[in-house]
């Protein structure tokens, strides 16, 4: 008989060397209020159409979902000008990113993303047995040419979150376009444009464009943010026919939740609640960013629904002293030391009440 350690059942190296991701905040004790600002969540709720959707489709529960997300892949393909037929939903864009690295890569393979890139990249590629590989970022901003470079002949799949989350860097269309030329002909370029509703930057593309062009880009979106469902976990990819073909076959075959179907496809029509959700957010951002400036503390011009602020690393004014201090108040922000930002905090727009109640706490902070 062999000894019980190699006879128990033992998973695959590649996930055992995922460190389980660790989200933002969402309660903290002693505090009657809670403003949470620590996942760029949509201040603003979800549309009023979306939640009579959801609650109207507790009536059919019993039912398997439409496996083909037929009316939500119309209904997105209406509303952002796209072909329904390139577009898979998933169960958030999490659950895309994922499919497409089991789909495009494995053990010997290389997944790249940049330093400061959404974590769900690494732990993807982990998951499939595939090497992570990061790239220094010059100025909190993705390095084409540094990934063109590091390119090979491993390299599967590039992953560019475009804004990036946390930093809310966003790369132009141009550098897009000069990245995409200068990958590899086997290299699936993946665009996360999970934050493209908030972009102002006329120089912007959220990915379509380039996808439609060409055989080997994936743009991801999310209903999560701007759409304010986050917690029904849904999201979508549009690619070329052989990349939805492939996501279709490793997918599962109800991967998305009837409720979830049925409130985005009135989510993505509502361009009322969309639309204030994207100015608030404009003028929000706008006003948080320069008070911050105001108090001391530098921002990185952002493109997203949060701003990436610097404080120090010890001392009176650490991210981590600051952190403190504002869980004190019941105000979650995001501390950043799993993305190698250990002087850095993340805050997340909020309502134009829940800023004023941060930006009071924050001068609190810096007179205290
Ligand atoms: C929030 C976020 C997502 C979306 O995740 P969901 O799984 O759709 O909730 C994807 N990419 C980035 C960069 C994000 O910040």
């Amino acid at each position: 008989m062999t000894d019980q350690a190699t006879s128990s059942p033992q998973p695959r190296p590649g996930p055992m060397r995922i460190a389980p991701y660790v989200g933002g905040k969402a309660s903290v004790g002693g505090v009657n209020r809670v403003v949470k600002l620590s996942s760029n969540e949509n201040p603003y709720g979800a549309s009023p159409a979306a939640i009579a959707a959801f609650k109207e489709a507790g009536d059919t529960l019993a039912l398997y979902p439409d496996g083909g997300a037929t009316a939500l892949r119309e209904a997105i393909g209406e509303a952002e000008g796209l072909d329904p037929a390139r577009i898979v939903c998933g169960a958030g864009s999490d659950e895309i990113l994922s499919l497409l690295c089991l789909a495009y890569a494995g053990p010997e393979d290389e997944v790249m993303h940049s330093a400061h890139g959404f974590l769900m990249y690494r732990l993807s590629a982990l998951g499939v047995g595939a090497d992570p590989v990061s790239i220094p970022e010059q100025n909190l901003t993705a390095d084409i040419d540094a990934m063109i470079a590091a390119a090979g002949e491993r390299t599967k799949i590039v992953f560019l979150a475009n804004p990036n989350n946390p930093t809310g860097t966003m790369i132009p269309d141009s550098e897009v376009r000069r990245l995409r030329d200068g990958l590899p002909a086997h290299t699936l370029l993946v665009l996360d444009a999970a934050y493209a509703e908030y972009v102002d930057d006329p120089d912007y593309d959220s990915g379509a464009r380039l996808v439609e062009e060409r055989e080997d880009v994936v743009m991801t979106r999310t209903f999560s943010k701007i759409h304010g469902l986050a917690a029904l976990r849904l999201g979508w990819g549009y690619g070329p026919a052989s990349v939805v073909d492939a996501l279709n076959r490793v997918r599962g075959p109800f991967n998305v939740s009837a409720p979830a179907l049925a409130a985005g496809a009135q989510s993505i029509a509502d361009d009322a609640f969309i639309e204030q959700a994207r100015s608030g957010n404009a003028v929000e951002r706008a006003r948080v960013a320069a008070a911050l400036e105001a108090m001391g503390f530098p921002v990185t011009p952002s493109q997203g629904n949060f701003v990436l602020t610097e404080f120090g690393i010890d001392g009176p004014r650490s991210a981590e002293s600051a952190d403190t201090f504002l869980q004190k108040r019941g105000i979650l922000i995001r501390r950043m030391e799993s993305y190698g930002l250990p002087a850095h905090l993340r805050i997340s727009i909020g309502t134009a009440e829940e800023n004023g109640l941060l930006i009071a706490a924050l001068e609190d902070f810096v007179a205290a």
